[in-house]
């Protein structure tokens, strides 16, 4: 069994002591989180964690799950894209469908909460319809909206506005709202399947299983099939590097069940990936954590070539695990690959390809800034750092007007 003690050998013991005394200071208040999937992607990533750490501080932490029918999947896609900048049409028909599907949702909830983080658009509705079961709502936005479609947020600002507060996974996210505006970074959990050490037996293991071999260096991408990742990027520098180096490509990613455009990307990553035997295309059942570790542990380069980027968990997993990970340089990538430091920040599929080269023909420097990455990630990207800056807006909006917490 995982406890405290164990965070705090990662962390330190200050880090944690703090965290308890913060938790204190809310007591056994009720805080909700909703979102559209228990499985897939980073939100669900981080609430598995999240929430039941939040439990055990004390809080009566719970995490609802939304459903919905293909239809109104299909709409919070097209806010999704949308947000990140995409040209989307959404009949109004569909606008009424995510309103009352939301309806729907709400008659199944009786909260009566102290907090309620409603995460992404899917689930944000709800205020309108339960308003009074909850004492104070925030909205937890995750993806990259610097430069939203402006008629799709022009709806959904309706219905943000009435929150009393956003998160935001960073500054240029933030928006024009009639509230106050957080800044919260996403984090991983250390000690998860997902993360946590491994042994090379265990890793070798989960090669084995998979089919593949180690006989030329591994570069890996891991994402949703999700055209803002760019699948058919990451295969065009793979094609590039190997011109002049060896090396072979993982491409390992699963679907999220309120994603439907995951199967239609799938299919043309396996066009594009079609005859070549070094390229390895997975699609993974939700529950891979243990894989996924094994494949990021395994590989010798990490890619996130991501068009668009709420924040990219993917990125600090692989950094977790000491590996120098080549990320474009959009959304959240650029707070965690510091050019020439933690990684290479990219721009095109030539600069992708250049980095990579450049890296798996320098391995020594590869390993040193592996350590820099995880050493990074240690100071700001794990887990009770995220618990810390939720209880603390917590605390924030429990005592409006304050601008400190005395502990
Ligand atoms: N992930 C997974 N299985 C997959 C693909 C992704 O478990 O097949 C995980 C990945 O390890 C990471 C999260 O889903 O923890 C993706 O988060 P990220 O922020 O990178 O992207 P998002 O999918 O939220 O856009």
């Amino acid at each position: 069994m995982i406890t405290w003690d164990d965070y705090a050998a990662i962390v330190g013991p200050e880090v944690i002591a703090q965290l308890h005394r913060l938790a204190d200071r809310l007591g056994p208040a009720k805080f909700v989180h909703v979102n559209s999937t228990r499985t897939g992607g980073g939100v669900a990533e981080i609430l598995s964690r999240a929430v039941p750490l939040l439990t055990e501080m004390g809080l009566k932490t719970t995490w609802e799950v939304i459903e919905g029918d293909p239809d109104v999947f299909e709409v919070t896609k097209g806010f999704h894209n949308a947000l990140q900048g995409m040209r989307v049409q959404i009949e109004p028909a569909l606008l009424d469908h995510y309103i009352e599907v939301n309806r729907e949702n709400a008659r199944r909830f009786a909260w009566d909460a102290d907090f309620v983080m409603i995460h992404d658009p899917q689930p944000a509705y709800l205020i309108n319809e339960i308003r009074d079961q909850a004492k104070h709502w925030i909205w937890r936005c995750h993806v990259d909206i610097s430069r939203p479609n402006l008629k799709v947020w022009k709806f959904l600002r309706e219905i943000v506005n009435q929150y009393e507060a956003s998160v935001f996974s960073m500054s240029k996210f933030a928006q024009n709202l009639p509230h106050q505006q957080y800044i919260i970074r996403p984090s991983i959990d250390p000690l998860s399947d997902k993360n946590r050490e491994l042994t090379e037996q265990e890793v070798q293991g989960v090669l084995d299983k998979l089919g593949i071999g180690r006989d030329k260096p591994i570069i890996l991408q891991v994402s949703r099939f999700d055209s803002f990742k760019d699948p058919l990027g990451v295969i065009q520098s793979y094609r590039m590097v190997r011109k002049h180096t060896p090396c072979k490509l993982i491409l390992a990613g699963g679907e999220a069940t309120d994603d439907p455009e995951g199967p239609r990307i799938f299919a043309q990553v396996m066009d594009a990936s079609h005859g070549d035997p070094d390229i390895h295309v997975l699609l993974l059942p939700p529950d891979a954590h243990y894989e996924i570790n094994a494949l990021q542990r395994a590989a010798n380069i990490i890619v996130q070539k991501s068009t668009k980027e709420g924040f990219g968990l993917t990125v600090t997993e692989a950094m977790w695990k000491g590996k120098p990970v080549v990320g474009s340089a959009v959304g959240g990538i650029v707070l965690q690959v510091r050019d020439y430091n933690t990684g290479f920040l990219v721009n095109s599929p030539e600069g992708c390809a250049f980095r990579i080269r450049y890296l798996l023909n320098r391995p020594e420097m590869a390993k040193r800034m592996g350590k820099m990455a995880q050493e990074f990630v240690r100071s700001h990207f794990l887990i009770t750092r995220t618990i810390r800056d939720y209880l603390t807006l917590l605390i924030l909006l429990e005592n409006p007007g304050s601008r400190h917490i005395e502990l």
